[in-house]
C-alpha cells in the first residue's frame, strides 16, 4: 500500500453513523453509566475522539507507537522537554528554530536544565559534549532557515551507544519526505501549524514516540499540563494530513525548479537548499529524504543589505510577506526582521542569517509563476541599484 493510500485509509470511518469525516466531538465532558463506568472517554483535557483520531492517524504517518496532538508546535516541544529533571541537559542543533532557543534557554534553563547547542551537520560534533547528565539530542533537519542538513541515523547511533534519547523536529521535511522514527530516533515532534495542516489556517502540534513507555510518559506530560489541541482544529488537522502527500510533492517539485533558477541570477549570492548538489550534506539529505528536499528555500543577495532584502519581500506578488511555511500560499520572509529579530545582530550573523537572507515558503501555485514573480522582484531591486550587479 503506497503511503497516500495508507494516510487517507488511516482516517476512520465514523461506526455510529457511517460519516466519512471524522466527526467533531465538541464537548468538554462524558456522561457516565456509573462513577468511572465510561466508554473510554471521561473529561475533554483528557481524551477527546477527534483527536484520538488525528494521534493515531499521525502515528501512523510517522511509523510510531503512539501520537499526541498539542496546542502549538512550541507546546510539543514543551511536552517533551518535561521528559527532563534538574541537572539533566540537552544536546541541541546550533541553528534550533527561534522558539525552540527561546523555550530552552529562557524557560529550562532556569529550572536548571542545561543545553548544549551543536553544530550536527558533522555527526562527531556531539561527541565532546555528551556526560552521564545528557538525556536528549535535540535534532532539526532540514533547519531553519539556513536548511542544514544532520545525519540522523549515525546520530541516533552515537546516542544509543550513550543511553540518550534523539528528538526530531520534523516540521520542514514533514513525513511525506523523511521518517526518523525509522532512522533510528526516538520520538518525532511537528508543528502541525505548517506543512500537515497546510492552509496557514491553524496552529497545532504534535509528538510522536515509539515505544510504550514513552508514550505513558508523553501521555501523563499531556494530560498533567493540559496544552491540548482543540476538536476543531484536530478536525481541520486530519483534513490537511489527507492531502499532505500531494501537496509536498508538489512544493519539493516547485521549490527545486526555484532554487535552480536562483542559482543561476547575479543578484544573488548564496542559495540554501539541500536539493542543490553544492549543499553540504546534499547527499545525505537525498538518502535521509527520499529524493524530496522541502519546499523551503533560503537566499543571499549581493552586497548583502538590509535595504535590499527588504524591497525584494515588498516586490513580490505571490510570494506574500508572512512568517509561517508550509501552507498552500507562497510565503517570503526576511528574518533578520521578522522571526530572527530578537537574536542579537552577531550571534544572527554567526549562525548564518545574513541581513539580506530570504526564506522562500514554497506554495501549490504554477513553478512558472512563482519564478516569473521573483523575477521581476529582482528586475526592481536591481534597477533601484540595490545590487550591483
Ligand atoms: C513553526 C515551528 C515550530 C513552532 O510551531 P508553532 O506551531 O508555531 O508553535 C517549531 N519548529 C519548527 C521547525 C517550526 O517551523
Amino acid at each position: 500500500m503506497s503511503n497516500t493510500t495508507s494516510i487517507i485509509h488511516s482516517v476512520p470511518v465514523d461506526e455510529l453513523t457511517g460519516s466519512i469525516s471524522v466527526p467533531i466531538y465538541q464537548t468538554a465532558t462524558y456522561v457516565q453509566q456509573a462513577p468511572g463506568v465510561n466508554k473510554g472517554f471521561d473529561y475533554g483535557r483528557s481524551n477527546n475522539p477527534t483527536r484520538l483520531a488525528l494521534e493515531t492517524i499521525i502515528a501512523k504517518l510517522e511509523g510510531g507507537h503512539a501520537g499526541f496532538a498539542f496546542a502549538t508546535g512550541l507546546a510539543a516541544i514543551d511536552a517533551v522537554a518535561k521528559l527532563l529533571s534538574t541537572g539533566d541537559e540537552i544536546i541541541a542543533v546550533d541553528d534550533i528554530y527561534g522558539g525552540a532557543y527561546r523555550l530552552f534557554t529562557h524557560i529550562y534553563e532556569k529550572f536548571g536544565i542545561k543545553i548544549h547547542y551543536v553544530d550536527t551537520t558533522d555527526a562527531e560534533n556531539i561527541i565532546d559534549y555528551i556526560t552521564h547528565k545528557t538525556k536528549l539530542i535535540w535534532l532539526e533537519s532540514p533547519t531553519n532557515p539556513t536548511l542544514k542538513i544532520s545525519d540522523i541515523e549515525k546520530i541516533a547511533a552515537i546516542a544509543h551507544a550513550n543511553q540518550i534519547l534523539v528528538v526530531v523536529d520534523n516540521t520542514f521535511a514533514s513525513p511525506v519526505a523523511q521518517k526518523p522514527l525509522a532512522l533510528g530516533a526516538d520520538i518525532v515532534i511537528h508543528s502541525g501549524t505548517k506543512y500537515l495542516a497546510g492552509h496557514s489556517d491553524l496552529v497545532a502540534g504534535l509528538v510522536v514516540v515509539n515505544t510504550g513507555e514513552l508514550a505513558e510518559k508523553i501521555k501523563f506530560i499531556q494530560n498533567a499540563t493540559g496544552g491540548i489541541l482543540g476538536p476543531q482544529d484536530c478536525w481541520l488537522t486530519i483534513r490537511g494530513i489527507e492531502t499532505v502527500t500531494l501537496r509536498v510533492e508538489r512544493q519539493c517539485k516547485t521549490a527545486l525548479q526555484v532554487a535552480n533558477f536562483l542559482s543561476q541570477r547575479e543578484e544573488i549570492e548564496n542559495v540554501y537548499y539541500p536539493g542543490l548538489p553544492a549543499h553540504k550534506n546534499h547527499r545525505i539529505a537525498a538518502t535521509q529524504q527520499n529524493g524530496l528536499f522541502g519546499g523551503v528555500i533560503s537566499f543571499t543577495l549581493k552586497d548583502d543589505t538590509e535595504e535590499a532584502a527588504v524591497e525584494l519581500v515588498t516586490s513580490t506578488q505571490y510570494f506574500k510577506l508572512a512568517e509561517s511555511l508550509g501552507g498552500v500560499k507562497s510565503l517570503i520572509c526576511h528574518p533578520a526582521q521578522m522571526t530572527h529579530k530578537s537574536i542579537p545582530r552577531e550571534k544572527r550573523l554567526q549562525s548564518g542569517v545574513a541581513d539580506s537572507l530570504i526564506r522562500l515558503s514554497c506554495g501549490i501555485e504554477d513553478a512558472e509563476d512563482l519564478i516569473a514573480d521573483l523575477s521581476q522582484a529582482l528586475e526592481n531591486v536591481r534597477k533601484k541599484k540595490l545590487v550591483n550587479v
